[in-house]
């Protein structure tokens, strides 16, 4: 809106008042100044308002930006030998990931572990071949 038609506004609804209370018998002009004062402060409190509101939703997102930052995914197999059903299951590293195989219907566990090598040290396998991500060690063989 532009700067004049909110003058005009605030001008007419204080013209308004100003000569609804002259009316009355009050002075016009007072009554015109105070008209256009108290719009000019219920208007600041309601941009005040607005800017929280907006404040308020911008939290809002960024929680949800935070929420989706800690959830991924990744292809996981049923560990039941007679099923192996491949699925990508959503992975939080902030708790426990539970999902129900898709196959054999039987509730499934993924831990998620890291290892880290030097980038000097050649991979030729898999480097997580003997690994026992439940207890994050090496299997003993
Ligand atoms: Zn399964």
């Amino acid at each position: 809106m532009g700067i004049l038609k909110s003058i005009l506004i605030l001008s007419s609804v204080s013209a308004a008042i100003g000569g609804l209370l002259y009316l009355l018998g009050l002075a016009f002009w007072p009554v015109f100044g105070l008209a256009v004062l108290f719009q000019i402060f219920v208007y600041n409190l309601f941009m005040i308002w607005v800017k929280q509101q907006s404040a308020v939703q911008f939290e809002e997102l960024q929680n949800e930006r935070i929420k989706e930052y800690n959830s991924m995914g990744l292809d996981s197999v049923c560990p039941d030998e007679n099923c192996g059903h491949k699925a990508f299951v959503p992975i939080k590293l902030d708790e426990e990931n539970v999902y129900e195989c898709p196959g054999c219907k039987k509730m499934v566990k993924v831990f998620i572990g890291a290892k880290s090598f030097l980038t000097t040290t050649p991979l030729e396998e898999d480097p997580f071949k003997n690994f026992n991500f439940a207890e994050g060690k090496e299997y003993d063989n």
